[in-house]
């Protein structure tokens, strides 16, 4: 299996220790595994049934992530089925992507990593090194408050970083030359992980799709793997149409909604506008390519919504049982101004008990 670069099309090994090409494009996998319905392993209850249709692995770092619970749930006087991701090993959708990640990394002999994020990325990565014995160093905002304590009890170094968020990014990227960068933004590995979304939805809906999908989107990583996911399945004869995919946006930073509505040629330049919403706060999304694309090929969308919209979301859900942090209210805040589809899958992507004030 090789990497090749989106912007310039050259390939590399999997095994680089580069996170992005030289030209500054990121990476995409050259070539994806067919998905193979007679190949799920219906023992296992994770995403690792799929495991014919992941990288190939010899031994797994797993917590049992995957196969997450689609339960009915209403907003707004809609109805739509939940995908309650929040019950993952570290409370969010991370660890799909996360599992694959470390266990391929594992495999490659990385013995230290470094990722800049103060939320559910770095939690998720630094709970799979610990499984994994894999040093594991956190680039974070200096200002950063949230979710630290659960990074720090897996074991993980937190160095904080003075400046903006970009700057832990930076210093991130400079430590990865001595070190292994698993970034959840950069690496294709993510996304082979985050697939498994679709086809456990797929499988829970008895072999169909729905009709349209709703994300709280910031980098896209769970919305660009539903994609690949359901085009896997619609590849395969499975299903026969691809569910609409929206992505939900936070009106004070809402890089997507301006590229996709006022069609521009480029990633306009948007300010990082405070919002409850932090986990989707991304001035600009590395993927913003992919994630136009899958948009628009399957007849969706970008809605925005307000942190008092979110809030309302949050309670609307916390009142039937679903307790969840606000950056997960968001998708569902956005069936307000709604889809027309009628059968609408929504993932809860992490816990509200990561978000106790
Ligand atoms: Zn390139």
């Amino acid at each position: 299996m090789r990497l090749v670069c989106t912007e310039c099309g050259r390939e590399f090994s999997l095994a680089t220790r580069r996170w992005r090409c030289e030209c500054g494009g990121v990476f995409e996998l050259a070539e994806r595994p067919r998905f193979r319905p007679e190949a799920i392993n219906a023992e296992s209850f994770s995403l690792w049934r799929y495991r014919a249709m992941l990288p190939a692995l010899k031994e797994p770092i797993s917590l049992g992530e995957g196969w997450t619970p689609l339960v009915p749930a209403h907003a707004y006087k809609r109805e739509f089925l939940a995908k309650l991701e929040f019950l993952a090993p570290t409370g969010s959708f991370k660890d799909r992507g996360t599992t694959v990640l470390v266990s391929f990394l594992r495999e490659l002999g990385v013995d230290a990593v470094v990722e800049d994020s103060s939320g559910n990325a770095a939690a998720s990565l630094a709970a799979y090194c610990a499984r994994a014995k894999i040093r594991c160093r956190i680039f974070v905002p200096a200002h950063a408050s949230a979710k630290l304590a659960q990074i720090r009890a897996y074991g993980a170094e937190l160095i904080p970083v003075e400046g903006p968020r970009e700057n832990a990014s930076l210093a991130a990227q400079q430590a990865a030359q001595r070190s292994y960068y698993a970034s959840h933004v950069y690496s294709p590995l993510i996304l082979e992980g985050t697939k498994t979304i679709a086809y456990e939805i797929w499988e829970q809906l008895g072999g169909r799709a729905p009709e349209a999908m709703l994300f709280p989107t910031g980098h896209g990583t769970l919305l660009l793997g539903a994609y690949y996911g359901f085009r896997d399945l619609f590849d395969a004869g499975l299903i026969e149409k691809m569910p609409a995919l929206y992505a939900v946006q936070s009106q004070a930073c809402a890089p997507l909604a301006k590229v996709f509505h006022e069609d521009l040629a480029g990633l306009p330049d948007v300010p990082q506008g405070e919002t409850i919403a932090e986990g989707i706060r991304i001035r600009r999304p590395v993927r913003w390519r992919a994630i136009l694309k899958a948009l628009r090929e399957t007849g969706g969308s970008v809605i925005t919504v307000s942190d008092d919209e979110i809030i309302a979301a949050q309670r609307e859900l916390a009142y039937q049982g679903l307790y969840v942090e606000p950056t997960a209210a968001v998708a569902v805040a956005g069936l307000r101004e709604g889809p027309g589809e009628r059968s609408i899958v929504i993932p809860l992507t992490g816990s509200g008990l990561k978000a106790l004030s």
